[in-house]
């Protein structure tokens, strides 16, 4: 089935069509600056790029189309016509406790969207925004599925997900510990398995999601039992610019110092801390490990605290479990930071994780990286959340 996947910003949609038969990427591209000046790209394998200025973007719908229009291109198109796009997976942030899984959009599931928009403000809008453009370019009658960041980690119990708060929060307000990226973490896991030629009903993960933003998740039998990030992506590890988990007794002590108000403070935690604010180098890992290597202490001390932060959640994800069979690997660090991936598994051996140098010498593709005689197995698993949605989608299409 061919299937569109959108993931729709606020002012910003990637899309991709998917060959969900083949898991082939037709074509994909960005919509930028939606409502200002209009940014549009595109690329098919064999075809000629699109890399436009200007594109008249008023509004997402005028975006959806520019990306149909692209597709369906005589020359450089990868379709004959819309009709061959079967079906719409949309990345939708937020799905509350409604969503505990994918789903087929109709006017409940809009609705119930809408409900969540309290907990994503920014995020979930912008989805909604998404896919009524889609039913506005495309039809009403072609189906479109919403598949959430939040979906996987609904299995996580209780005693993970519940802030030790005023219990009413809870019950009145939904303030738990939600987590996000449960899609790269589903896809990585299921893969893990496959790698490991292992029904993951018999097996213990952990799943570090490593990129600008990162989460680790505790995948028990596969099913998330926890996840470090919580009610929004800015907790759990130190990040790109996120400051991840802090003493709450800091916000105050900062903002009376420095009159800031709270969304000056949260700007500070989600835009100018992590590994950008400790070194004040970059938020780019690439970047810290060049400087650190000619001697920039910050950036060193940056890198060390991400890989001391990693290694604390492996620790503690494998003591909630009662064990661990893989630990997973991927996204931008991931996948590509073969030091940083060593320094994580380094003192690790205690509890039988032993890597293998040379085999985690390696980028961006599949790979088993620790030793052969190691108890614990080390996956380098690259993520592939659009082919997740695709799959999703096309299941209930
Ligand atoms: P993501 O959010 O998954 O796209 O990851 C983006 C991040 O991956 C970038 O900010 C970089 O810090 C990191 N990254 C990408 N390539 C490399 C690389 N070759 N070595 C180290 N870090 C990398």
């Amino acid at each position: 089935m061919k299937v569109l996947v959108i993931n729709a910003g606020s002012s910003s949609l990637k899309y991709q069509l998917l060959d969900t038969n083949t898991q082939e990427v037709l074509a994909k591209g960005l919509c930028e600056r939606i409502g200002i000046d209009g940014k549009f790209t595109y690329k098919a394998p064999g075809k000629e790029a699109i890399d436009a200025k200007d594109v008249a973007m008023p509004t997402h719908s005028e975006a959806i189309q520019a990306v149909l229009d692209a597709l369906v291109d005589p020359a450089n198109g990868v379709v004959g016509s819309m009709q061959e796009i079967e079906a719409v997976g949309h990345r939708v942030v937020h799905g509350g406790e409604t969503f505990a899984s994918s789903v087929k959009i109709d006017d409940k599931v809009m609705a119930a969207l809408e409900e969540c928009i309290p907990l994503a403000p920014l995020h979930n809008p912008a989805n909604i925004t998404g896919i009524k453009a889609c039913t506005k370019v495309m039809g009403p009658d072609v189906p479109q599925v919403a598949v959430f960041d939040t979906a996987f980690h609904q299995t996580m119990p209780p005693v993970a997900y519940t802030y030790a708060l005023p219990y009413e929060y809870y019950e009145q307000d939904k303030v738990r510990r939600y987590g996000f990226h449960g899609t790269s973490h589903k896809y990585v896991t299921q893969r893990a398995a496959d790698m490991l030629g292992k029904p993951i009903e018999s097996l213990k993960l952990i799943s570090c999601h490593l990129g600008n933003g990162s989460s680790i998740a505790a995948v028990c039998h596969g099913k998330s039992v926890d996840t470090s990030m919580g009610f929004t992506p800015l907790a759990g590890l130190p990040m790109g610019t996120r400051s991840g988990d802090l003493d709450a007794g800091i916000l105050e002590f900062l903002m009376n110092k420095y009159g800031m108000d709270i969304k000056e403070m949260l700007n500070v935690l989600n835009k100018k801390s992590g590994v950008q604010g400790v070194s004040g180098v970059s938020s780019d890992f690439r970047d810290l490990g060049s400087a650190a290597a000619e001697g920039n202490t910050r950036a060193a001390l940056a890198l060390d605290m991400f890989s001391y932060g990693v290694k604390k959640y492996i620790g503690a994800y494998a003591a909630a479990m009662g064990g661990v069979d893989a630990i997973i690997f991927t996204a931008g660090v991931g996948e590509n930071d073969a030091q940083q991936r060593m320094a994580i598994a380094d003192r690790l051996e205690f509890m039988g994780v032993k890597m293998d140098a040379d085999a985690n010498n390696v980028r961006g593709k599949e790979a088993i990286i620790s030793a052969i005689d190691s108890k614990v197995k080390v996956l380098l698993i690259p993520t592939n959340e659009e082919l997740m949605i695709a799959l999703d989608t096309a299941a209930l299409a």
